[in-house]
């Protein structure tokens, strides 16, 4: 027997003990978007834990959200009013943050290898650039001539140190992120001299880190590296993004990140400091609020083993599969939607419909013993699922994503 990860709070079953999701009965949800598979994100539990940040954050911090999370147009376009501002990473997602009318100069543009289209989108809509390096620097100055544009460029630096148990490490070390921290305050110099709109820095150390302690810390040495690299540079940075890396419990024995300590250790550091400061989240701000729902077509047995084979699996939500940045494969919380109610009796593993050993929901898990028809809700799905899975893999088709809104009970 392998655990599954907790459910995350806020979901409940209804009186015919189905999982409901903001408030709605799975069945219905499923009537809704036609079929299984879907996705459903409750737009509540997003409002609540967006509040939850608020409260705990400094006055005055800015809270960004990081749309390669979850760029469900409808989404970001509810996500607007909630933000402070959005962090995108392509031109597709640049296009989604003006759609979703987060107004420009509340958009940051940060990732390697920039195509010079993409460049030339963000100069002319007015979004700032994170410029990942001094010859994107340039082409960003040369787009401003171009387009008759003042460019607003940030740098984004690689620091040398790393997010401590973070699951995605980006810093602290050769990256193909940022410019390295010694060669910032040189290019700070080039961009104001150039005459670009200079917007400040963007230190972004790691990803899913569940130690407060950690981010506590490299929150503190952004803040430091900052201060020295507006002194060494001669330009205070009108905006420090402090990056985030807040995690979210996927896995049996991870604890829920204590956001409250950050916010307060957080207070401390930034008091008195010049320069506006921002973080930027975003599977701590979408994750929990998302389910996979997928129905179970076969029930069968193999080697005294039970499979139970679903309409779903890898090519909708990758991660929970095992094969989406994970080393070792470790069960995501899932339940059987149809009796959520119900007391775990039996063994067995939820498989994906897809033809390889990969596609795999759960395995070897305590669950109600479930037949062909019943509903399987796969958690955590609010964040990197859709968008991040190989959805033309074996040509079946893509999972229609819905949004509810249920009071926010529970986040
Ligand atoms: N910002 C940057 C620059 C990133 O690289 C990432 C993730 O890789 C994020 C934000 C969002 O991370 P998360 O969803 O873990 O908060």
């Amino acid at each position: 027997m392998k655990p599954l990860g907790s459910i995350p709070p806020g979901y409940l079953a209804g009186p015919n003990g189905r999982l409901r999701i903001g408030g709605e009965d799975v069945e219905a949800l499923v009537a809704r978007a036609g079929d299984t598979p879907l996705f459903v994100y409750d737009l509540g539990l997003i409002r609540a834990r967006i509040a939850r940040l608020r409260a705990a954050m400094p006055a005055g911090l800015g809270v960004h959200y990081a749309v390669k999370a979850n760029p469900l147009p409808a989404l970001a376009a509810a996500m607007r009013p909630l933000v402070d501002g959005f962090d995108v990473a392509s031109g597709g997602e640049l296009g989604v943050a003006l759609a979703a009318g987060m107004p420009a100069e509340r958009i940051s543009f940060a990732g390697p290898g920039k195509r010079q289209a993409e460049i030339d989108a963000a100069v002319a809509a007015g979004a700032t650039l994170n410029v990942e390096s001094e010859s994107e620097a340039e082409r960003a100055l040369d787009a401003g001539v171009r387009l008759g544009k003042t460019p607003r460029l940030a740098v984004r630096v690689n620091p040398s140190f790393e997010l401590k148990g973070s699951g995605m490490r980006m810093g602290g070390g050769a990256k193909p992120f940022g410019v390295d921290a010694a060669r910032a305050p040189a290019l700070v110099r080039r961009i104001v001299a150039a005459g670009a709109d200079y917007r400040g820095l963007h230190i972004y150390a790691g990803s899913q880190a569940l130690d407060a302690g950690a981010i506590i810390e490299a929150q503190a040495a952004a803040v430091a590296l900052a201060r020295s690299i507006a002194l060494d540079s001669g330009s205070a940075a009108p905006l420090v993004n402090l990056g985030g890396g807040f995690g979210v419990p996927y896995f049996a024995g991870d604890a829920d990140l204590d956001v409250e300590a950050i916010g307060a250790a957080l207070a401390v550091e930034i008091a008195g400091e010049e320069p506006g400061h921002a973080i930027e989240l975003g599977r701590w701000m979408v994750a929990e609020a998302g389910v996979y729902l997928t129905r179970i077509v076969d029930r069968k047995e193999s080697m005294r083993r039970i499979f139970l084979v679903t309409d779903g699996g890898l090519h909708h939500q990758l991660a929970a599969s095992g094969n989406f940045g994970t080393v070792v494969r470790r069960n995501y919380p899932v339940a059987i939607a149809t009796r959520f109610d119900a007391a775990p009796d039996e063994e067995a593993s939820i498989v994906g419909c897809l033809c390889t050993p990969l596609d795999r929901l759960a395995d070897d898990a305590m669950l109600p013993r479930a037949e062909t028809g019943d509903l399987v809700a796969v958690f955590m799905a609010g964040a990197y699922g859709a968008s991040a899975s190989p959805a033309g893999f074996l040509g079946h088709a893509p999972a229609p994503e819905l949004i509810v809104v249920g009071d926010g009970g529970g986040a």
